[in-house]
């Protein structure tokens, strides 16, 4: 019998790893989901889930808002 080989698909990494929340707080995690221009990636890049990429979402906002993210590259290293 053979075995029928899966597609190896993203999994999302809130769910894969429960013990990451989505946080405002966690702005390391979030800036995986921003670009260099500190846009929000699209849910078919980064695998996320819809669930979790609301709140992803939610959540950068939240960290943009006390700037804890740059809102654009230029001020990234300041
Ligand atoms: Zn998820």
């Amino acid at each position: 019998m053979r075995f029928k080989m899966q597609y190896k698909r993203k999994i999302c990494k809130f769910c894969e790893n429960k013990e990451v929340p989505v946080d405002y707080k966690n702005s390391s995690t979030l800036k995986r989901f921003l670009t260099e221009e500190g846009k929000i990636l699209p849910r078919r890049i980064t695998g996320t889930c819809a669930s979790h990429q609301r709140q992803v979402v939610t959540a950068i906002k939240r960290a943009r808002n006390i700037a804890l993210i740059a809102y654009s590259a230029d001020v990234k290293n300041v």
